[in-house]
């Protein structure tokens, strides 16, 4: 059952067993993709947690079969089995839902209406960010969320952060404006003005893939993208409310020494100044950073959803400070906090997922 403002933690499967500790907390819960596109090796992980571990926190299962370079299309159809085996496993049942590209209506409408007709399913969207940019796309994405009328999780493609580019904050607070309860995947920081603006749940990813839908490489940069390395870990740096690379919160410290800004009383940190992991080399350093990162995005989620009706303004205020501590610290502000900023009105009501 998730209960709504629920932040998720996404992970991939084999990160599964050490995130599930991070998601039993009230108000939190775990989002499962495959590692390496094995999903009978995610059931297998999603079966262990529930029977053997007994995870009691909500749990999700993504196939994502909409990224990668050998990604469906929004026309596939769904697979039973797949959504056999959530029902089984008594898990909240999304969609395999292949990739809605930015002309592709049919798409986008078959998706909706093939979930709408089965019982309690949530139907995965994972949208060029076009239907959420442009207003015409986004009158024909609403439109047809409405009439479908059941829940939908979004799942949003850019090459970094898709709440920086324009139009995408607006797109999403239509979404959240249909009346359906609205998730959220694959996010960051933004998770939390999704949730205080009256998202039922949005997910956090613990590692940069997990936070976005990477858009497919172009056929031409194939050698490119073998060569490509997996970008150093960052992690969420509360005052300038953005992951931030632990080397650029390092030199920010040294620069502005100030124990009540870089000080962090998370779990991971235990008090310390949050870049101690700069000391770990990359491998080493990405757990604590996601460990980190989850936990003080929970608390602040915590902080902000305390009451419903300032959420809105509470995230807004948040927003302000944080563009105003990131230039104090010679860093330009992340883009998604002057978009959120724009958007001080109470949005969305809260709908209740019944799935
Ligand atoms: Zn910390």
């Amino acid at each position: 059952m998730i209960t709504e403002g629920t932040l998720l933690v996404h992970c991939s499967a084999n990160q599964a067993l050490r995130c599930a500790p991070i998601a039993e907390r009230p108000g939190a819960g775990l989002v499962i993709s495959p590692f390496q596109r094995d999903e009978a090796g995610l059931l297998a992980t999603a079966a262990y947690l529930l029977r053997q571990r007994h995870f009691e926190a909500p749990l999700l299962l993504d196939a994502a079969r909409y990224a990668g370079p050998a990604r469906l299309p929004a026309s596939a159809p769904f697979n039973p089995r797949w959504l056999r085996r959530q029902r089984e496993l008594g898990v909240p049942v999304l969609t395999d839902s292949g990739y809605v590209d930015s002309g592709d209506e049919p798409g986008l409408a078959g998706i909706l209406h093939r979930a709408a007709v089965l019982p309690d399913t949530i139907a995965v969207l994972p949208l060029h960010p076009i239907w959420l940019q442009d207003r015409l796309h986004r009158t024909v994405l609403t439109g047809h969320i409405r009439a479908a009328g059941g829940p939908v999780a979004l799942v949003l493609e850019a090459s970094r952060d898709p709440f920086a580019l324009p139009g995408v904050v607006e797109g999403l607070l239509a979404v959240l404006g249909c009346g359906v309860p609205t998730l959220l995947l694959r996010c960051d920081v933004s998770a939390l003005g999704a949730l205080c603006h009256g998202a039922a749940a949005a997910a956090v990813g613990t590692v940069a893939g997990l936070r976005h839908l990477t858009p497919r490489p172009a056929p031409q940069s194939g050698p490119v993208a073998r060569g490509f390395r997996p970008a150093a870990p960052s992690a969420v740096f509360a005052p300038a409310l953005s992951y931030r690379r632990i080397n650029a919160i390092s030199r920010a410290r040294r620069r502005h020494p100030d124990p009540g800004l870089f000080g962090c009383a998370c779990t991971v940190c235990d008090g310390r100044d949050v870049d101690w992991m700069a000391e770990l080399d990359d491998r080493e350093r990405e757990v604590p950073a996601f460990e980190h990162s989850i936990r003080v995005l929970q608390d602040l989620r915590d902080e902000l959803l305390r009451s419903a009706d300032t959420a809105p303004a509470s995230w807004t205020a948040h927003c302000t400070d944080a563009v105003y501590r990131s230039r104090e610290l010679g860093w330009d502000p992340a883009p998604m906090l002057r978009h959120w900023q724009r958007h001080q009105s109470p949005g969305a009501t809260v709908t209740r997922l019944t799935a």
